[in-house]
């Protein structure tokens, strides 16, 4: 990418987690952290999840193999829930500031509540519980919801449930649509506020307010002349296409959706983003 006349300096590759840096869930692979250290050689690094910070860090930040590392010394940008929190080198750079275009430092980690208010919020989990505690599906565990800073985070089958059975539900949500069909009860339910639901890994679904996805981030890193977003859901971020629809579109790798200054790349998974960037980088040459 350096090669296209731009200092490696004025690049950042961001990656999503989930599919894309690691299989759902699991840890980060000691080839994958391989092959991020010699990427960092290059460009600037940054990653992009929906978890909190503790899940990001559990999955990217050690593997069973590697002596445990920190994130902050692997990227230079870490943005957990889709960049509502935001690090720099380690260093807390904003969380979600209601009323304000511009991110500023909040110490406090209530923002969809501060949002919403809590009698909306109520309002939404009573509903959400109501529902589930009428939903028969095979198996339920504990933690049905979880409110993250900026999203709720549902779970019919609820969060504590074993690998096993997380597998299992992934399975008969397939053929019985369970998250499809309770995200559209509680979307038309919650019309009035501006909500988006998104399901995503094997158990449950997100519920934030609409602007607050991985597009988020992309207002800390305006310094960069070219950013490269790996994600296994490119497909389902037209803010990002909006945002730069004046841009120039080079035609070298038009059939992986690439927009300039921001290169969307669909992953499905860390082999493919593996590849993927083996391939742009091959490409540049
Ligand atoms: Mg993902």
């Amino acid at each position: 990418m350096a090669a296209r006349g731009r200092n490696a300096a004025d690049v950042l590759v961001l990656f999503d987690v989930d599919d894309t840096l690691t299989a759902p869930r699991k840890p980060v692979t000691p080839e994958m952290l391989e092959f991020m250290r010699q990427l960092r050689q290059h460009v600037a690094l940054g990653v992009v999840g929906g978890s909190d910070l503790a899940k990001i860090t559990e999955q990217l930040g050690k593997s069973g193999l590697e002596p445990i590392q920190s994130i902050f010394t692997d990227y230079d940008y870490v943005f957990s829930e889709n960049g509502l929190v935001a690090h720099k080198n380690g260093e807390l750079i904003g969380t979600q500031a209601l009323n304000n275009d511009r991110p500023v430092v909040l110490h406090s980690l209530q923002s969809l509540k501060s949002f919403l208010g809590d009698d909306k919020l109520k309002e939404i989990i009573n509903f959400t519980l109501h529902y589930i505690a009428d939903l028969d599906i095979p198996i339920k565990t504990g933690t049905f919801i979880e409110l993250r800073n900026g999203m709720i985070n549902v779970s019919p089958i609820g969060r504590n449930c074993s690998q096993e059975e997380r597998d299992e539900f992934e399975k008969y949500d397939k053929v019985h649509n369970i998250r499809p069909k309770m995200v559209s009860v509680l979307r038309e339910r919650f019309t009035h506020l501006n909500l988006t639901f998104s399901i995503g890994g094997q158990i449950s679904f997100d519920v934030f307010p609409q602007g607050w996805d991985k597009t988020y981030c992309l207002r800390y890193l305006e310094e960069f002349q070219e950013i490269h977003f790996f994600g296994d859901k490119t497909y389902k971020l037209p803010a990002l296409m909006t945002r730069y629809n004046n841009a120039e579109i080079s035609s070298w790798l038009s059939d992986l959706h690439l927009i300039v200054p921001l290169i969307c790349t669909y992953t499905s998974t860390p082999e493919s983003t593996v590849n993927y960037y083996s391939l742009l980088a091959c490409n540049k040459k």
